[in-house]
């Protein structure tokens, strides 16, 4: 199991970088593609930055365009009987918007991604340890947005600010938001989609609106060993990070701007605290952004994380995605 394998050998953050195919237009405008798949296998993603040298980028795993959903799950899947072993588990998608973040995390109803199938087979372990354990599993919908936080399960949202707070034995939480106690996964289900009413409203554009902000699910698994009667409690966050790409300058003012500051603020926390935990730094900095601290339970100590780098290949996104792979890079 690559997961645990790596594990032994390095830190506790895993970078996979997973490419898009080339779509419609970029095919229809003859861009041509700028990655290369060659030494896919040994972890190397090869990008052409101009002329005939490539640049070698190394990741834990890069998938190739002929890779599908299930081949990307199969890699993540160990870290679910982390989650029920009692760890902290991070999974995110970072990326430019339009490289496959929401394809990879939920996915289509047709070719689920990483979310359902994680969920999925939560509760198929969990079931099968019925004899030993009590599994109490539920679940919360996030979105950070301007570095402010909003509980997509409210029914009646407050009109207090939502703020993230340490319990005593060191757990981050955000009092007040609604945990949603869930038995299998047609209910998981169902409040994913409440959650994703919830995002739409507000926003003409759905995917345009959802692009500039941070959507988390959490899932708490508190579980009783109904043998010894040792309780643990343990969370995994799912997350589909807001879209990384630069603002373009003709855009650079009013709402967008702040948006894209709150954005490239969280988006660098989230690197500077990644290259601390790399690093072994003394000082992690989670405080600098809503999204570290939300996540800080789940990055670092011994929780496991992994990042998915999402990518184009086409020859017009080549800054994007050499930004991209660029800030990947760090975490190794
Ligand atoms: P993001 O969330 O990063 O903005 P999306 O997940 O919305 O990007 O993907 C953009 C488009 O590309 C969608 O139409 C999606 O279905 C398609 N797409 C993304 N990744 C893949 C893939 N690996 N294979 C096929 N289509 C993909
Ligand atoms: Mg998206």
């Amino acid at each position: 199991n690559l997961f645990n394998l790596l594990q032994e050998i390095k830190g506790n953050i895993r970078v996979f970088c997973r490419c898009r195919p080339l779509n419609r237009g970029e095919i229809s405008s003859g861009y041509a593609t700028v990655v290369n798949f060659e030494a896919a296998k040994d972890g190397e993603l090869g990008l052409f930055t101009g002329g005939p040298t490539k640049k070698i980028f190394k990741f834990d795993r890069v998938y190739t365009m002929n890779d599908d959903q299930s081949d990307v799950y199969a890699d993540a899947s160990p870290l679910v009987i982390s989650v029920l072993d009692g760890y902290n588990v991070c999974i995110f998608a970072y990326g430019q918007t339009g490289t496959g973040k929401t394809f990879t995390m939920e996915g289509t109803e047709q070719e689920r991604g990483v979310n359902y199938r994680t969920l999925e087979e939560l509760f198929k372990i969990a079931g099968g340890r019925k004899e030993m354990f009590n599994y109490d599993i539920s679940v919360s919908v996030l979105e950070v947005y301007n570095e402010q936080i909003r509980d997509l399960l409210a029914i009646f949202p407050s009109s207090k600010k939502l703020e993230i707070k340490q319990a005593l034995e060191g757990f981050h939480h955000v009092p007040g938001i609604v945990e949603a106690k869930v038995e299998n996964i047609e209910e998981v289900w169902n409040v994913l989609k409440v959650g994703r009413n919830a995002r739409a409203v507000g926003s003409t554009n759905l995917n345009e609106f959802s692009s500039r902000s941070h959507c988390m699910l959490c899932i708490m698994v508190r579980a009783v060993n109904l043998v010894t009667g040792e309780s643990t409690q343990s969370k995994l966050w799912l997350v589909d990070l807001a879209g990384s790409e630069r603002l373009a300058k003709t855009d650079a003012q009013g709402e967008r701007l702040k948006e894209a500051q709150n954005i490239n603020r969280s988006l660098s926390a989230l690197g500077d605290v990644i290259s601390a935990l790399a690093s072994k730094s003394s000082h992690v900095p989670y405080r600098n952004s809503k999204l570290t601290h939300l996540l800080q339970d789940s990055l670092g100590g011994d929780a496991k994380a992994l990042m998915f780098v999402q990518i184009s290949p086409s020859e017009n996104d080549l800054s994007e995605t050499l930004s991209s792979l660029n800030f990947a890079s760090r975490v190794r």
